[in-house]
């Protein structure tokens, strides 16, 4: 089978720019509750209950995010972007580019608010972020640019865990009141069983080994090891039947880890080591 290949276009700066943000959002939400209302409140939170989609809440919620971020350009004026042409000090004094119009530049889209005005488009900002909603590439941009920044923030399980403390809540007391068919009688989640692309994708992301404690779960020397797929956050405390809620433990840390732990590890292993001589 021949993998899916994504094109990551993105600026460097675009993706840490979105990558830092989810990562403010999620480690401290405080400031953004009214937005994560509206991501995860009682119209919503259906999407938090599907078992194991392959667009995950985390895809829509970068995607929430990067058009939360687009819409702040709103409340410029389209003087503070239509600069005629010519007078550079005054295009740098003044001309600004909206956000949107980099990522949709950087990832191959033709469209930019200066060419919307200059087709008889309105003036107004929000007017052309509507219209690229209803006919235009946004739908399309989003969905580019979640999976290029989803695929940095899979690999960071402190983003992940953190995404998942967030919508504990949402899981663990708005779904169970609107869906009560889904959860047990402990009110945790009905547990699915991880699908095969992703047990395949935490196997390979976490190099076949245990994330707390190191141990080669790869059976190629020892056929002993028993792997583990790990809810981080426990289903019984709110976590997802969710791919971003997955990590590899040996049985040895599972069986220590205990019903409501949410013990996970933030090491990285780098490409090659530093200090060895060889
Ligand atoms: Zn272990």
């Amino acid at each position: 089978m021949k993998l899916e290949i994504t094109q990551v276009s993105l600026s460097t700066s675009d993706l840490y720019y979105i990558c830092q943000m989810v990562d403010q959002v999620t480690s401290d939400p405080f400031g953004w509750l009214r937005h994560i209302e509206d991501f995860a409140g009682d119209m919503s939170c259906s999407r938090l209950l599907n078992s194991f989609p392959k667009w995950t809440p985390l895809h829509e919620f970068i995607e929430f995010v990067v058009l939360s971020v687009a819409h702040e350009d709103a409340i410029l004026t389209a003087d503070d972007f239509l600069v005629s042409e010519g007078d550079p000090i005054e295009k740098a004094r003044r001309g600004k580019i909206p956000w949107i119009d980099t990522l949709l530049a950087s990832n191959g889209f033709q469209h930019s608010y200066r060419k919307y005005v200059s087709s008889g488009g309105e003036e107004s900002f929000q007017d052309y972020l509507d219209e690229m909603g209803l006919a235009g590439p946004l739908d399309e941009l989003l969905y580019g640019v979640s999976r290029q920044v989803f695929h940095v923030l899979f690999q960071n399980r402190k983003v992940l865990r953190n995404f998942g403390e967030m919508m504990v809540h949402y899981v663990a007391s708005t779904g169970l009141s609107l869906y009560p068919d889904s959860y047990t009688e402990r009110g945790a989640l009905k547990r699915a069983r991880p699908p095969v692309w992703a047990r395949n994708a935490v196997f390979h992301r976490d190099k076949g080994c245990c994330v707390v404690c190191g141990t080669d779960l790869t059976k190629l020397i020892n056929q002993r090891t028993q792997l583990h797929f790990d809810h981080i956050i426990p289903l019984v405390s709110g976590g997802m039947n969710d791919i971003t809620n997955l990590q590899l433990l040996c049985s040895s840390c599972n069986l220590s880890k205990g019903g409501r732990n949410r013990n996970t590890s933030f090491r990285v292993d780098e490409w090659y080591s530093i200090e060895d001589e060889e």
